[in-house]
């Protein structure tokens, strides 16, 4: 059983430590290669995988909009966000595409915290790039109610307000800090914090002291807001799950087992 990652570069992706984890924790005979592939050979990629009988693949930077365009069959979600991260080859030749990252930041967030403070609340949110859209419309369905949309490019946070309607609200990039008063949940899903970016700047004097703090940041693990919002005594959950999380729907269509995530998988990847 063959599956693997399609993406350019490739080198930097987690992907093959954290399925090959998988792989062998459940005895499953199978493998989970890292492939790259330069951006107009993505049709020839994916129609070799097929030919050589891969079960399906997750797509990543540059691929995730093309690969949506490219399946037969799309989840609501692909439909919606126009992009895609994992792709089946269905026995009747046909291809079906799902995007995970919406699923694995809410299951990651499950983990950590009680969502039901949600339902009915607002969110703010930090960055309004690829990563922000599936953020947004998970939280949506979690019956989050106001999204305050804060991004450097306010363009890019008015775009989506356009897409997905008056629960995502653009706040000016200088007014962020105020925008936190009220929130039950804090974002960041800008690069800033990651290693080799600017750090954050984000004072959280006006955070609720019960607001919960997350960052799609992994690298490093404790994140300076992070940091910060747990000084103050506010909840807050690492990013690294949402990467572990969401990567279980495509094991589990591939190889057949609903993989855990636990704490022998981080170590594993974070010591990859
Ligand atoms: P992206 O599309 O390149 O977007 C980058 C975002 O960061 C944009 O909102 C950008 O604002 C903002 N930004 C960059 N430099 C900035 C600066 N100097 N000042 C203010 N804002 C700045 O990247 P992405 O795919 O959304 O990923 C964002 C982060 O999330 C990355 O660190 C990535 O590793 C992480 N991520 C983690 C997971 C996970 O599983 N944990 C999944 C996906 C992504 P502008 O629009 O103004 O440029």
């Amino acid at each position: 059983m063959l599956a693997g990652v399609l993406g350019w570069p490739i080198h930097h992706s987690k992907s093959p430590v954290l399925h090959g984890h998988w792989l062998r924790r459940y005895g499953i005979d199978g493998a989970y290669l890292p492939m790259a592939v330069r951006p107009n050979s993505l049709r020839t990629a994916v129609d070799g995988l097929r030919a050589l009988g891969f079960r399906g693949c997750n797509v990543t930077i540059p691929h995730k909009e093309a690969v949506a365009a490219l399946a037969d069959l799309r989840t609501p979600t692909v439909e919606r966000l126009g992009s895609a991260n994992t792709l089946v080859f269905r026995e009747d030749g046909s291809l079906w595409a799902d995007s995970t990252d919406g699923y694995g930041f809410i299951e990651n967030l499950k983990q950590g915290a009680d969502l039901s403070r949600l339902r009915g609340g607002t969110v703010v949110m930090l960055g309004a790039g690829g990563a922000a859209r599936p953020v947004i419309g998970a939280l949506l369905e979690q019956g989050v109610s106001t999204i305050r949309l804060s991004n450097r490019s306010p363009e890019k946070a008015e775009a989506i307000a356009d897409l997905v309607g008056s629960a995502v609200q653009p706040v000016p990039w200088a007014e962020r800090e105020a925008a936190v008063a009220d929130c039950a949940l804090l974002v960041n899903t800008t690069s800033l914090g990651m290693v080799g970016q600017p750090a954050l700047e984000m004072r959280l004097d006006d955070l609720p002291p019960d607001a919960l703090v997350t960052d799609l940041v992994y690298a490093p693990l404790e994140t300076t807001l992070l940091g910060a919002a747990r000084t103050r005594g506010n909840p807050v959950v690492d990013g690294l799950g949402m990467l572990l999380h969401q990567a279980r729907p495509g094991f589990h269509a591939w190889f057949g087992t609903d993989p855990d995530v636990d704490d022998d998988l981080r170590s594993a990847v974070l010591s990859s």
